[in-house]
């Protein structure tokens, strides 16, 4: 049967720059993702996968493909999830190993971004996620709101992860257990925004026009919806750079440097506090707090 993945996947013109400016070629990057698949899979596996796809690379076009490709081979496997505002189903790559991650790769999917639910459960999400968006060049100003959602979150008894997103910002997610409806779960997320807000007005806002952000910090619970993504741990973003969205710790945070997390950097950086406790976290379920739910 042609159900089991393949030990080695081939790699079709390994020589093609991805990351042209960081030298990045399809080889080294399917390297890279051989590298990092026994951090990545837990958060990947089960889950409905969206992808980045560049096919000339960092620099020409790309676009967010939510379909698989037709012509992918029978040990992909895939979920077929109904997109009413498409009008037809679509059928999602689901990655359970490493062979599937390789193969994304050797298509130039530069960026995974998996879903908040699990293919058996498509309406229970799993992973409150925040967002955090700094205004332009101002890291630092991400990292002082991450320490008090960290904070926050702590308070409440929620085992959390943080992670750099490879882009301008920081996400933090706190793996959560199947019981809640989408509607709770947004609501949740949207209470734990205001929070955060209500303590510091002048830096965060969850204001969503970029006019009244005013240089504050963004924080956006809709990426909390069905529907939403989150770029993957460990994935590459489709910049110049080849920066990685990497996992930090609390308290390595005022003093990292997200640029320093890349494609040729990470796999000599797993041993690191970050990745040791994403992949213990990965396992973790934890209740909503009263204090994010609805009133009885
Ligand atoms: P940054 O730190 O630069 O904000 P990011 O990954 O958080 O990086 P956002 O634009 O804040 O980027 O988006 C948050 C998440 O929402 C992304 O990780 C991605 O999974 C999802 N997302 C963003 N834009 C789109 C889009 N056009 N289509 C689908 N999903 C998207
Ligand atoms: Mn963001």
């Amino acid at each position: 049967m042609a159900n089991s993945p393949p030990p080695e996947v081939e790699v079709t013109r390994p020589d093609k720059l991805l990351w042209a400016s960081s030298g990045i070629t399809k080889r080294h990057f399917v390297d890279y993702l051989g590298a990092v698949s026994d951090h990545m899979l837990p958060w990947v596996r089960q889950r409905p996968m969206t992808l980045v796809r560049a096919p000339d690379g960092v620099g020409g076009k790309q676009y967010f493909q939510k379909a698989v490709p037709t012509y992918a081979p029978e040990w992909i496997r895939t979920v077929r999830i109904p997109a009413p505002s498409a009008g037809r189903d679509v059928d999602f790559v689901v990655c359970e190993n490493r062979a599937t991650l390789q193969w994304l790769g050797n298509q130039a999917a530069l960026e995974l971004h998996p879903a908040p639910v699990r293919v058996d459960m498509l309406d229970r999400p799993d992973l409150l996620v925040v967002d955090i968006d700094p205004p332009e060049g101002a890291f630092d100003a991400a990292v002082e709101v991450a320490l008090m959602v960290l904070d926050v979150l702590d308070d409440l008894g929620v085992a959390t992860g943080i992670k750099t997103t490879g882009g301008k910002g920081l996400h933090v997610v706190a793996p959560i257990e199947r019981r809640y409806e989408p509607e709770e779960f947004r609501r949740a997320a949207g209470r734990l925004t205001a929070i955060v807000v209500a303590r510091r007005p002048e830096l965060v806002t969850d204001e969503f026009r970029k006019a009244k952000r005013e240089g504050r910090v963004m924080l956006d619970p809709s990426r909390n919806g069905t529907g939403a993504t989150i770029v993957a741990p460990y994935s590459p973003r489709a910049r110049e750079e080849a920066t990685v969205s990497f996992p930090v710790t609390p308290d390595e945070l005022s003093t990292v440097s997200p640029d320093a997390f890349t494609i040729s950097s990470v796999p000599d950086l797993l041993d690191r506090p970050g990745p040791k406790r994403w992949f213990v976290l990965a396992s973790e379920r934890h209740r909503l707090p009263k204090q994010l739910l609805s009133d009885p």
